[in-house]
Parts: structure tokens; sequence; C-alpha cells
């Protein structure tokens, strides 16, 4: 309906207090691929464009603040755009948002008081940078970190700052990126406006720490810049425009492509994770033995791309999104009798960074580019209400956004994406969403990473993946939740194996890829290099841990060590802890083992718990400390101990255990046990690839 006056008031008082939804992304093209067409760089700011100085970049676009992130899987990003957004729709700041491997530091000292900066940053792996925040985190947490006007004491007195850290209090190291970076900064002088923020995936408060947080660290910072809080409303951050001159089937339509390159059908290396390889899958077969749940084995060749790996090395698969999501989306955005009109999205700041390839469709944007299966979040929620197809949703959505207890109750219990809680609201459309503020709100769609379960001794050119097929029915939920990447998988495999129904519960995936090019069947990845790694030393013994897919890199690990010893290496003992349910059902690589017991003999341990056999549940720590002694004693002949899988609970549980066990064997008090744990962790023999 159309709005009348008292709409138009309710309106922008709930705009006030509920805006949201901002810029994400590097620019999809311009950055990563230099060929791309879909520059945003208008009125003269060419230089600063490409420029590394982020002062003279803020200078050239009149911004006077700017919202650093460090994102690995895009959450970080996520909220710098929002933050950049909120910013600007509410203080009237001049935002930017800033990849930070985009800018070099050494100017920090000469940032201006009367502007502020922003840290957005997520931890990864243990206590790890995210990739793109390496280079900053070592310079600016560095010994000897020099900047340019040579003052060493306060160099950065006159930077004011504001953090939020992205971490998951499950890993040893929580939020230790956000922690260190705050403690450096404020050491060389500089005033963070604020709390430094700190959001806990682990215990699944992510969204709501940083809701939370936001709202006093605003008041703060209004208070620090002596800024004015106004009526916000929403502006776009893209012009998104339907060009009837176009079709799909021209060349220059990006239709699910990654790059410009693979538009033009000429993909070519270096493959990275702006840029993947498109590989055929060689193989592929389900693990388990038991109906109604799979676990896949993949081979991906990587043969002729130029891509590496080695042992313990992690591979990202670039997933796509289910046709009967994507259906879903554009019926419930009133876009589906247009999902293939060709739109041309550009920022309409010279900041602004377009997260998609463009020209592009509706459908292809659904599709391949957005992460629209993701948990519906409440910020959204509310900011989509003002766009709501009649009154009653309206009051409705905004309520959902202003309630955290009964948005939770409404929609999160239902685990629903963005399109199945607007569905659940109403079944109208809502048409007059604009599409830029669907862009800013929803994620660009991340690759998912998976532990390379084969030895790139063994097999250099073909990539192992073992993933189990994410179908969860979450507590209180109304539907299964289907894992994006998994399903996806789980339709090429059926596909490759001519099943009669190669379509997993009616999501009907688009196999053969944008223009046929996955056809065969194809799948887009990249490799990440980790530092899981096997000894150099194959006869020092190792100790792995690996439940359930957690056993994916052991498999790599064990192939190794077996094909070192057939070629007469001398390899120590190798011993792994493995847990399933049962024996007869999910019991993965149960027959390869037996071929690498051959040629490992006694040296190839495997100690297997089986939770749902006997009358008690019994789980791989339990297991462990029944063998005290002996890992005490391969510890002490200088093993390497691996943990893989589960971050929550087995991850945490193994290394209580360890720390018992080493107390309990070596007679020294509780607490020194967990102390040597510690150490191992940094000397290097206590690995984790967990997640
Ligand atoms: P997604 O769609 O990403 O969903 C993942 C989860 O998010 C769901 O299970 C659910 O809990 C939640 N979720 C999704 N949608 C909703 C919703 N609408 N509402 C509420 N909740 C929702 N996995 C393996 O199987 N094998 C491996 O070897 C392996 N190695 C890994 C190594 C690393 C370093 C990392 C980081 C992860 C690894 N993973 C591995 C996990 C893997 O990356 C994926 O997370 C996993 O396969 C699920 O991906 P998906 O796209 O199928 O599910």
């Amino acid at each position: 309906g159309q709005l009348d006056t008292l709409d138009l008031v309710v309106l922008a008082v709930l705009l006030v207090g509920s805006v949201a939804y901002f810029t994400k992304g590097s620019y999809w093209a311009v950055a990563k691929d230099p060929y791309a067409s879909s520059t945003t760089a208008v009125n003269g700011a060419a230089k600063a464009a490409a420029t590394r100085d982020i002062l003279e970049k803020m200078e050239a676009t009149g911004k006077n603040c700017v919202v650093f992130y460090g994102s690995q899987t895009g959450t970080a990003e996520d909220y710098a755009s929002r933050l950049a957004k909120e910013g600007a729709q509410r203080f009237g700041l001049k935002t930017m948002v800033a990849d930070l491997e985009d800018y070099d530091y050494e100017n920090l000292d000469r940032f201006p008081s009367d502007k502020v900066v922003f840290f957005v940053l997520a931890t990864y792996g243990e206590g790890e940078p995210t990739d793109n925040a390496v280079e900053f985190y070592q310079f600016i947490t560095g010994d000897d970190v020099a900047f340019e006007s040579g003052e060493a004491d306060r160099p950065l007195a006159a930077l004011k700052y504001v953090t939020f850290g992205l971490g998951n209090n499950t890993y040893e190291h929580y939020n230790a990126m956000v922690r260190n970076v705050d403690a450096a900064l404020t050491k060389m002088g500089a005033t963070r406006v604020g709390d430094a923020g700190e959001g806990d995936d682990g215990a699944g408060t992510m969204e709501e720490d940083f809701l939370a947080w936001k709202e006093p660290m605003w008041a703060a910072l209004a208070d620090s810049l002596g800024l004015q809080e106004r009526e916000a409303k929403y502006e776009p951050v893209f012009s998104v425009t339907e060009d009837e001159a176009l079709t799909p089937a021209d060349e220059t339509v990006y239709l699910g492509e990654p790059t410009h390159a693979h538009l033009q059908g000429r993909p070519k290396g270096p493959y990275s994770a702006h840029n993947p390889f498109i590989a055929p899958i060689v193989e592929s077969r389900e693990l388990f033995t038991v109906k109604g749940r799979n676990c896949l084995h993949l081979e991906v060749s990587i043969a002729g791309s130029n891509l590496s790996y080695q042992t313990g090395d992690h591979i990202a698969v670039w997933p796509t999104n289910a046709g009967a999501e994507v259906d879903r989306f554009l019926q419930v955005f009133g876009l589906a009798d247009k999902r293939d009109a060709v739109i041309r999205v550009k920022g309409l700041d010279v900041t602004a960074k377009v997260p998609i390839p463009t020209p592009t469709t509706y459908d292809a944007a659904a599709r391949y580019y957005m992460e629209i299966a993701a948990p519906v979040s409440r910020q959204f929620v509310a900011t989509l209400a003002a766009f709501a197809p009649d009154e009653a949703t309206r009051a409705e959505m905004v309520r959902l956004g202003a309630d955290k207890d009964y948005f939770h109750d409404k929609l999160s219990t239902h685990c629903y994406t963005i399109a199945q809680a607007l569905q659940s609201l109403t079944p109208e459309p809502f048409t007059t969403v604009p599409f830029s503020l669907l862009i800013e709100g929803i994620n660009k769609i991340q690759p998912r990473y998976y532990s390379i379960s084969s030895s790139s001794l063994v097999q250099k050119d073909t990539i192992s993946i073992t993933a189990v097929v994410e179908s969860l029915r979450l507590p209180g939920a109304s539907h299964l939740v289907k894992g994006v990447t998994t399903n996806y998988l789980l339709a090429l495999k059926q596909k490759q194996n001519g099943d009669p129904a190669p379509d997993p519960h009616g999501l009907t995936y688009a196999l053969s890829g944008p223009r046929n090019r996955y056809d065969g069947i194809h799948l887009p990845v990249h490799v990440r290099h980790s530092n899981f790694k096997l000894p150099s030393d194959p006869s020092r013994p190792i100790i792995m841990v690996g439940p359930g897919t957690g056993v994916a890199p052991f498999r790599g690990f064990i192939q190794e060590r077996a094909a070192l010893a057939a070629r007469g290496d001398k390899v120590g003992p190798t011993v792994l802890f493995f847990g399933c349910r049962n024996r007869t059902e999910d019991f993965v690589y149960q027959d390869e083992w037996k071929t690498y017991q051959e040629q490992l003999g006694d040296n190839l341990r495997i100690i297997t718990a089986f939770s749902r056999e006997g009358p008690s549940k019994v789980y791989v720590q339990h297991r462990l400390h029944e063998h005290a002694s002996m890992v005490s004693d391969l510890l002490k002949q200088k093993a390497v101990f691996y943990v893989c899988g589960d971050a929550a609970n087995m991850a945490r549980e193994v290394n209580l255990v360890l720390g018992r066990i080493l107390a309990e064997q070596r007679n020294l008090p509780a607490d020194r046990g967990e102390e040597l744990v510690k150490h191992m962790r940094s000397n290097g023999s206590y690995q984790e690839d967990v997640w």
C-alpha cells in the first residue's frame, strides 16, 4: 500500500532507533580484478582510489570516520559496514569502510583528532589475525613499531579509536586480536572511545553482544566528537538500475562467474581467495552406511591449476544457493517475475564498494553472490519494517526489531532465513524494498573451509574432502536447517553417480553452474595454507584426536606416514583416537585403516570410542584417559599431539583431559598439568584444527 503521513512519521521514528545495514565488501572487482568494468571511482577520486595512504584517501573523499575490518568469514566486514552506515545516518559522520590489507599504518600518528578510526577485528584460529589483518597486526603490535614522526613515547596521542572484537570463547585465545590491538594502541597513547566490545560466537550471542555494545559506544562517541544525533532515514548506498538493453545471454552479464576472467571463459591463475579454480570432481562417494545421514568423500583435481597444497592445509569451497531458497527469496521480495532482468549496481559514494559483480541478474545475485540462507538478524528485520506490505506487518516487525526475547521466540528458534522469516509474517510480498538495501543487509556468500583429508606426498594433484552433510533439526525449529555448501556437494555427488534423484530434498541446485561451466562436474575452490602440520621428522611419534569429520586431516597424516614407511623411512608411533556413534553406521574409512596398518604395522594404533554402542556414552576423551600412560610415554618421546573437529565441546574436553593425564602420570599438581599443555601449545607440540 501507499504510505500516508502517519506512516511516514512512524517510519521515521522507527528508523531512528533501528537503522541498519550498510555497504559491504571489497570493491567486488576493482581491487581484485583489474579487468572489471564495475568501478565506482567517479568525480576525480581516481588517485585516492589507488592510494594506500588512509589519510590521503579520507582527505580526498571528505571522510572523518574510517571503519577498518579484519574479517575471515564476512561477519566483521558486515559489522563494519553497519557501523559506517549507522554513523552516517544517525550522527552525520562522513564514514567509509576499509579492508585492513588495503592500507599502510606508518602515518597513524598524523591521524587528526577531529576524526575517528574504528577497528572491527575478528580473531581467527589460535588467537591469530584474519588473513587480511596479518600485516596490520604485525605492524601495530610489533616491538619496534615506527611511525613517520619518529616520536617514540606516545606517538598516537592524537588518535581516537573505537574497537569491537569477534571471537569464540571455546578457543584458548578468546578475542585475542581486539585485546592485543587495543592494548597496543592504548600503550602508544591513543584514546579509546567507549568500551572495547567483544562478541562471542561460542555462546551464540555475537549479534546481541554487538547490538548491546554499540549504543553506549555511540553515546560516548557523540560526546567525544560533539556529534548531534539526528533523525535517520534510509539512504541507499548503491544505485541499482535495470538495463533493458541487456539480456542474460549478453556476454558482459555475470550469471554467477566469480571474476571477469571467468566471465570471459578464460580463468587464469594465480588462484586465491579472490579467484577460485573451477576444479573437476574426479570421484565422489558416501562414507556413512546409514539412511538419512550423509558424509561425503570427494576427490577434487587441482592438476594444471598451479595450486599446491601441503598435508594439513584447508580447501575452500565456493557454494551455490539452493534453487528452492533462491525462488523463495525472489518471491518474497517480489522479484520472481523479473528474475532474469539485468541490473547494474553502482556505489553512490566513491568509497562505497559494490560487493557483487555487475551487471548481473536478480537470479544470479541471489544464487551465487549473496548469503541468502543465513540466520535472520534482528537489526535487518527492524530495517525492513519500513517496507512492510501492510500496517499490521509493519507493527509486528517493529516489535520484533525492538524486543530481543520476542524476536528469539518468534523467529530465531525456528532457524528462519530472512525470506522464511518474512514469509512467516505475511503471505504478501515485500515489493518496495530497494534492492540496494538487500545488497547492504545481506552478506556476500562465503566460501566454506574443509580440512584436506589426503596427503600431498601421496596425491599432490588431487585433494580429498571429508564433509558431513548438515541437515539439522535444531531445538524448537519447525523445519530442517540444510547447510548451504554441504547439500550442494551432496547434490553434485548424486549427479556424478547417476542417482535418479540428483537433488536432495527438492532443493534443486543449478549444478551445471553459470553458462554450464561447471558441468561434468566442477566446483570452484581455493587452497588455504595452515600451520597444522606433521613433524618434519617422521620418526617422531604423533597422537591424533579426531572424532567425526575431525578425522579428516588425520586420514591425510596416516596416508602420508604409511607412504613414508612403505618407501623405507623410519616412522614413529602413530596413534589415532577416533569416535562416532557406532561401527556399523558412521565409522568412516574403517576399511582404509586396514591397508595403512599393513604398511605401518604396530606403529599404527586406532583407538575407537563408539558413543551409542554401550550402556553409557563413550567419547574420545574417555579413551584418551584410559590410555593415560601410553599418552604420557609418547609425549616423553617428543610426540606431537593433534586435535581436530568440534571446538565447542570436544577440543576443550580433550585439552582438560590431557592436562589431567600429565598431572596424574607425573605426580604433579593439577595446575601444573594445565600449564604443561599451554607450554605444548606454544612450542607447537599441541596443535588444533577446530571449528
Ligand atoms: P551452513 O549453511 O554454513 O550452515 C552452518 C550452520 O549454521 C548450520 O549447521 C546451523 O547450525 C547454522 N545455520 C545455518 N542456517 C541457519 C538458519 N537459517 N538458522 C539458524 N542456524 C542456521 N566440515 C566438515 O564436514 N569437514 C571438515 O573437514 C571441515 N573442516 C573445517 C575446517 C575449518 C578450518 C573450518 C573453519 C571449518 C571446517 N568444517 C568442516 C566446517 C565447514 O566449513 C562448514 O561450516 C560446514 O560444512 C557447514 O557448511 P554448510 O554451508 O553446509 O552449512
